[in-house]
């Protein structure tokens, strides 16, 4: 029998202010086109006053899913039917997904990361020991996810006491882990009984391309992995400081592709192409 035709395309896509420089739409709509996935990925400026509105919006216009971006990701918290628990832990959502009527948030930064330090720098966390520089928000979801995947130690460096403290404080009262805070007021050195050093905060993002956290980088070892969040440009000043100490290093990209990947799958139920996405997204950042 002749099927009936479908011209309804399914829609996602992300809020945020700004959001024009938002990456995503590239990875996102260069997968449903592999898949052939009558899907649209739209990039929506929402200002901060009309969050109710647009996640409104989302429900009207029976939207699969979204993604938040700044300033939306703690603030979205309440127009939610449901919190995932990790992302209830990390305090802030970067995914909605749709359950029947219902919006779930999710939060898959950190499990973006965690899966470029499994598949690309084929490395475990269970029982690693990882100190991590800023306690923002991308610090936050990377320590939870270390924490629930077993880091036996974590270390959090930041030049605001207050939001490492907190961190620190959420990590030893919710988790199995051991978590210090290290206050960050000079050249920081790594410590040598270090698996795993991570760079969360936005210093090296574009267009400040040249700047670089300030620690001793000769007390990086060779037997250590260091990572960092920027994914643009991702052969960061200080992943090729790391390179040269003949560290593991690991760039922001593939965390970027991997968040976007779990999305993928919580929205479509298919697998992503990671690979696809991996090499959109080079290509759109001219690499
Ligand atoms: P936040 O603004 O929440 O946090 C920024 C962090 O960087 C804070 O810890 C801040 O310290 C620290 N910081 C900023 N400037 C300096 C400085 N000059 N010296 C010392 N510390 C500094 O940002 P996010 O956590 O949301 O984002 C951080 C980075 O992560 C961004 O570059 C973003 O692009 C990247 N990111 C990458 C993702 C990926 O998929 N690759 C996903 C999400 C984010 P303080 O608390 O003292 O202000």
């Amino acid at each position: 029998m002749p099927q009936a035709p479908n011209y309804k395309a399914e829609l996602v896509g992300v809020f945020g202010h700004p959001v024009a420089e938002n990456p995503t739409i590239v990875l996102q709509e260069a997968a449903f086109r592999a898949l052939d996935l009558n899907w649209r990925y739209l990039t929506i400026e929402v200002y901060p006053q009309d969050l109710a509105d647009a996640v409104r919006g989302l429900r009207a216009f029976n939207m699969q899913g979204i993604n938040l971006t700044i300033p939306h990701k703690v603030a979205v918290l309440e127009h939610l039917d449901a919190i995932a628990d990790d992302a209830s832990l990390i305090g802030a959502v970067n995914t909605v997904r749709r359950d029947g009527d219902k919006l779930i948030g999710e939060n898959t930064d950190g499990k973006g990361f965690l899966r470029s330090l499994r598949e690309d720098a084929r490395l475990d966390p269970s029982g690693k020991r990882v100190v991590v520089l800023g306690a923002g928000g991308a610090a936050r979801a990377i320590t939870v996810e270390l924490a629930l995947a077993g880091a036996s130690e974590l270390t959090v460096v930041n030049r605001s006491p207050e939001r490492g403290t907190t961190l620190v404080d959420l990590l030893n009262e919710k988790t199995a882990t051991s978590a210090r805070f290290v206050s960050w007021k000079d050249t920081y050195a790594v410590p040598d009984a270090t698996d795993v050093l991570v760079n969360a905060t936005s210093i090296g993002l574009f267009p400040n391309v040249t700047e670089k956290p300030d620690i001793d980088y000769d007390t990086i070892r060779s037997n250590m992995t260091v990572c960092d969040v920027i994914p643009n440009p991702p052969h960061t000043p200080f992943l090729q400081e790391a390179e040269a100490r003949g560290a593991t290093t690991l760039d922001g990209l593939g965390m970027l592709v991997y968040q976007g990947a779990i999305g993928f799958k919580l929205w479509t139920g298919r697998d992503a192409p990671v690979e696809v996405m991996r090499r959109a997204l080079a290509e759109a950042f001219g690499l």
